[in-house]
């Protein structure tokens, strides 16, 4: 399998190169050639297997140049029983009639990005070897929160691989922050930026564009490289749910084999809702997509009118990990829509740089709208929707998790007949403070780790584990930078 550039502008490479580099180093974003197809009697068969089982058919499809053992080992270690439930990787939760929450939070950080921040640390390391890269590597994270913490867990230790995350110092919240600043590891490096997001995202792209400074890193033995979405091994391990959760209804006897599902995501950066995308161009049998969003709905406009336009404002919602106006992977999808019509790419995205928006045509738009939904929920919404699932169904959804909840219910108003599988991105602890505003359990605490034990007794639920005694453990990083300073602090950290 080789991966080509959505815009047509580099070589077809490998996977294991297309993984080192990232991203398109002209820009655009690398994507498989042409995408491998299971039958309904492959994905039936499916019911003997496990997770890492699934995970490692469709691992082998499209990483070809890889090492079949190499890939289970990575596999094994990745989905390994320390770091998520020792059988059930992604539970599939039962919320009402047809309706089923695919949770995706129960690894070691409770965002859904470990399923993918795991394994892709391992990926990334067998890919150096094969290409014998004689430089270390030196992922450089932008992050608002979740991201950051993932990737800091999943590349701890990794040999010959340095992690160097940057975070807007009043941008995170106190559990966040103190999730980052505890990690362990000789080759972590966590730095606070004063500056905003945009700031630190604005840093780390220029200096990946930074020719000087890249030849300068080289010359001492190092290779930046990236550790979100646009990169494809953070996207392939994210395909295998979407097989597991269809398989597991199969196996309830909930649903017939072949019979088509929706799937709801709630959506940022496109990278999830997109590998969903991919599971049913494999073969998955889906009925719609349901694409949430939450009061940045640039995509609700976007799947509604086909006009792609960034020229609003960024408002800061309670779904923060959806907080997004460029949504990456948008150009992966439009690329395999077209028909890899990478004339239509640079032209689009063309037009996205310089006038902050794009058209698609009309002929496209009508092909997107026969499978894709776009729905989105406002803050009350969002609010109203965790209250009323706990109180009528007992059930405890986080702000992300709701939007997609209200986002399918906008869709579908009346009886449900197809069943959906609504994707959960994060465990309700981690945004403590809004999930007990919306349950309206009087409070008046202050302190987010307070906070958690309150939503404990009132849930009587269980905290995540990655949550728990977090404001005992030790903190192991205190830089602190300017947003100017972000090269010198690089150079600090690797001398
Ligand atoms: C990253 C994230 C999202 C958005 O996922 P995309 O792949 O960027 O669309 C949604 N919810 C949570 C909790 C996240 O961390």
């Amino acid at each position: 399998m080789k991966y080509i550039s959505t815009r047509g502008n580099y070589k077809a490479v490998s996977g294991a190169e297309a993984i080192r580099l990232g991203m398109v180093p002209a820009g655009g974003l690398f994507v498989p050639e042409h995408i491998p197809e299971f039958t309904i009697r492959d994905i039936e068969k499916m019911q003997q297997e496990d997770y890492q089982d699934i995970a490692l058919k469709i691992l082998q499809e499209f990483l070809t140049d890889f090492n079949k053992n190499k890939l289970r080992e990575a596999i094994y270690s990745a989905y390994y029983k320390k770091s998520f439930p020792p059988r059930d990787i992604t539970p599939l939760v039962k919320l009402d009639k047809n309706k089923y929450i695919l949770e995706l939070w129960h690894g070691p950080t409770a965002a859904f990005k470990d399923l993918a921040l795991q394994l892709m640390p391992y990926l990334l390391r067998q890919s150096i070897e094969k290409i014998k890269l004689d430089k270390e590597v030196v992922i450089l994270v932008a992050t608002s929160g979740d991201t950051g913490k993932a990737a800091l867990e999943g590349f701890k230790d990794i040999p010959g691989i340095k992690v160097i995350v940057f975070f807007p110092a009043g941008g995170v919240s106190s559990i966040q922050k103190r999730q980052m600043v505890t990690t362990g590891g000789k080759n972590t490096s966590v730095v606070a930026v004063n500056g905003n997001f945009d700031d630190c995202q604005n840093a780390v792209k220029e200096l990946f564009a930074d020719k000087e400074f890249n030849e300068y890193i080289s010359e001492n033995g190092y290779q930046f490289s990236s550790a979100n979405s646009i990169n494809w091994g953070r996207l392939v391990p994210q395909i295998v749910y979407y097989f597991v959760a269809y398989v597991e209804l199969l196996k309830r006897g909930e649903i017939n084999k072949g019979q088509p599902v929706d799937i709801t995501v709630p959506t940022g950066n496109f990278g999830n809702i997109l590998a969903a995308y991919y599971a049913y161009k494999m073969g998955l049998p889906v009925n719609r997509f349901i694409c949430a969003s939450n009061e940045n709905k640039i995509l609700t406009d976007f799947l509604k009118t086909g006009v792609y336009d960034i020229n609003r404002d960024f408002k800061k919602t309670i779904s923060p990990s959806m907080d997004i106006l460029i949504s990456s992977n948008l150009e992966r999808f439009l690329f395999v829509i077209t028909a890899n019509n990478y004339n239509l790419i640079n032209q689009w995205y063309n037009d996205l740089r310089t006038k902050g928006r794009f058209q698609i045509d009309d002929k496209t738009k009508e092909k997107i709208q026969k499978i894709f939904i776009g729905e989105y929920s406002d803050e009350k919404e969002t609010k109203d929707t965790i209250g009323r699932i706990k109180k009528e169904l007992n059930y405890l959804p986080d702000p992300h998790t709701a939007v997609g909840i209200k986002a399918y219910e906008k869709y579908q108003k009346k009886n449900i007949d197809i069943p959906v599988i609504i994707a959960s991105t994060a465990s309700p602890y981690k945004f403590s403070r809004a999930v007990l505003e919306s349950i309206k359990c009087n409070f008046n605490i202050d302190d987010e780790f307070d906070i958690l034990q309150e939503l404990r007794k009132c849930t009587n639920t269980e905290i995540h584990r990655a949550l728990k005694n977090l404001n005992k453990k030790e903190v192991k990083h205190s830089r602190v930078c300017k947003k100017d300073k972000i090269k010198d602090e690089i150079l600090d950290i690797l001398q």
